[in-house]
């Protein structure tokens, strides 16, 4: 092993990261066992609209139950999907599993999903997406992906052709997490997003003055280039009064749901909480 390394330089043996990536590999196995065995599911959370106070739609959560492990979260297994490739069919799953949910809901509710940067920047990005769209019959503009700062970072070829005929199609497309990243505000003049989802650091942070005033302009900017605006994490009456006074137009957060499952969707749908107005 050492030796295939190359004559001038030495590979010490690091026990502790061999074990961490036999975990890792270990990890991957058992994934891919619950891919085929029906050990991911998707939970949903109701995004509200601010004008109305009903539900504009959902956002798609990934979930894992380990058999010995219980549920596992999503920034334990993402990251290891991530770098094994994985996503990329886990991926798909999810888009055709949440467009398939949410052809079951009335129309105008919206599903978004979390996609990975290594999904777009894989070719065949736009027929998985039209592929989950005509299994399950749902309209184009009801289903939005929500990407993050870091995807654009990588900002390929591929990705923009992707996004861009994705557009085209109807399919709507979330700046997720905004602020978190580097030059956020050079990617909102590159491209236009339907929605921009303000992270919830930024709700969390409120009672800072130089917070309040950067998710102030943050929100400003977004609903200035007609985007809907997202507060992300509300959680008390506090944060909900900021991030309306703010000017966002939909909020998510525990103040109103966590992530359900699919069956509680169905309920809450049938209870009428809904914004019917498209
Ligand atoms: P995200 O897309 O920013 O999702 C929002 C996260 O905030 C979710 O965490 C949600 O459960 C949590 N959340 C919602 N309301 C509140 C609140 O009021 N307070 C607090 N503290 N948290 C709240 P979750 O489900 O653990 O997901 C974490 C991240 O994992 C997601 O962040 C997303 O980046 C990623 N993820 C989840 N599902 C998928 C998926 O299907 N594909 C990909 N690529 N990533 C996913
Ligand atoms: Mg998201
Ligand atoms: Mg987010
Ligand atoms: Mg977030």
């Amino acid at each position: 092993q050492a030796k295939a390394a190359g004559r001038n330089t030495y590979r010490v043996h690091d026990p502790d990261s061999d074990a961490a990536s036999a975990a890792a590999g270990l990890l991957k196995a058992e994934m891919e066992r619950a891919m085929k065995r029906g050990g991911f599911l998707l939970n949903y959370q109701p995004i509200i609209d601010l004008a109305t106070g009903g539900i504009a739609g959902f956002e798609a959560l990934l979930r894992w139950r380990h058999p010995r492990r219980g549920n596992i979260a999503p920034s334990e297994f993402i990251p290891l999907a991530e770098q094994s490739g994985l996503i990329v069919p886990l991926g798909a799953w999810v888009l055709k599993e949440a467009c398939r949910a949410a052809a079951s809901w009335p129309d105008p509710l919206r599903v978004a999903v979390n996609v990975s940067a290594i999904q777009f920047q894989q070719t065949g990005m736009e027929e998985t997406v039209l592929h989950a769209l005509t299994a399950s019959g749902l309209a184009p503009h009801r289903l939005e992906l929500e990407i993050t700062e870091t995807m654009l970072m990588q900002k390929t070829e591929t990705v923009c052709r992707a996004m861009e005929s994705l557009r085209r199609l109807g399919v709507r497309i979330a700046l997720d997490d905004f602020g978190t990243g580097y030059s956020s505000l050079s990617y909102l003049h590159q491209f236009s997003f339907d929605t921009i989802k303000i992270d919830r650091s930024f709700v969390a942070g409120m009672a800072d003055q130089k917070t309040a005033a950067i998710t102030r302009a943050i929100v400003a900017l977004g609903t200035g280039f007609g985007a809907r605006v997202i507060a992300e994490g509300v959680e008390t009456e506090e944060h909900l009064a900021f991030v309306r006074a703010a000017g966002c137009t939909d909020v998510q957060g525990f103040l109103f749901d966590p992530p359900l499952p699919a069956p509680e969707i169905t309920r809450l749908i049938e209870s009428g909480r809904l914004r019917l107005a498209a």
